[in-house]
């Protein structure tokens, strides 16, 4: 069953620049796939789009059958995301900070209590569970960012940049999770990232974004050759 369908996606800015342009790709539910690009690719602006963070200029998004244009409310409780923009309160503690995020998400009481408590065992944040979000590592206030966004228990998750500035070693510890997720509990899951490395590791297909557009996409056995051979011409700069 189809995940995600993004059709012909585009942002305009001004009235001549498009960051993101006539964008087309699907997912399937279960599945990995990474936002690979440059910086300035457009990555970010597709996440926005697609999470409904951002307007669309032109085109269609539909997540679970539902248009999020049309159905912006459903389609909201069937999604999580975590990016930049999502702001710890740095002063307020680990579990001030879910319970805040729960709250924001219309989760209360009990069920939030017990949501709180499983998704900080399971991200090993229960002993930090009392320490303010400012004393955390770069690697504990990442898998916090993205146990906020599980709160509601979503089907599909979002990730922006899920690993950047993080050492290799907690890179891979997040990888981790991210599996996890996947595996454990079927969550589709879709990550920009500009790690080529990060998207082989973790992802069943790729979107390769240049300049606002998708210069290449598919699963990743089958680009994997054409990347490694360099048919493919990423311009990480
Ligand atoms: P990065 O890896 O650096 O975050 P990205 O691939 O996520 O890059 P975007 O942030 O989506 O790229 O930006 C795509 C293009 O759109 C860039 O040229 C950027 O300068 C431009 N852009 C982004 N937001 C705006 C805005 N609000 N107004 C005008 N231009 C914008």
């Amino acid at each position: 069953m189809l995940a995600i369908e993004v059709e012909n996606l585009t942002k305009q800015y001004g009235k001549h620049f498009k960051a993101v342009e006539k964008a087309s790709f699907s997912v399937e539910t279960g599945e990995i796939l990474a936002l690979l690009g440059p910086n300035g690719a457009g990555k970010t602006t597709l996440f926005k789009m697609m999470t409904s963070l951002s307007k669309i200029t032109a085109g269609k998004v539909n997540i679970m059958g539902y248009d999020l244009h049309k159905d912006e409310y459903k389609v909201k409780s069937l999604i999580g995301y975590s990016c930049q923009e999502i702001g710890l309160d740095p002063e307020s503690s680990v579990l001030f900070n879910m319970r805040l995020f729960g709250k924001y998400q219309h989760i209360y009481g009990d069920k939030l209590k017990k949501r709180v408590d499983f998704l900080l065992q399971l991200f090993e944040l229960k002993e930090v569970e009392n320490r303010k979000v400012k004393l955390l590592s770069g690697g504990m206030k990442k898998k916090l960012e993205i146990a906020t966004s599980l709160i509601a228990e979503p089907k599909i998750l979002f990730l922006d940049e899920p690993t950047l500035g993080l050492d290799i070693e907690s890179r891979k510890k997040l990888w981790g999770y991210i599996q996890q997720l996947n595996e454990e509990q079927e969550m589709t899951i879709i990550l920009t990232t500009h790690y080529l490395e990060e998207a082989e590791k973790l992802c069943d297909k790729l979107v390769i974004l240049e300049s606002g557009k998708i210069i290449k996409q598919g699963y990743i056995n089958d680009l994997k050759e054409e990347v490694a051979n360099d048919l493919i011409k990423i311009n990480f700069s």
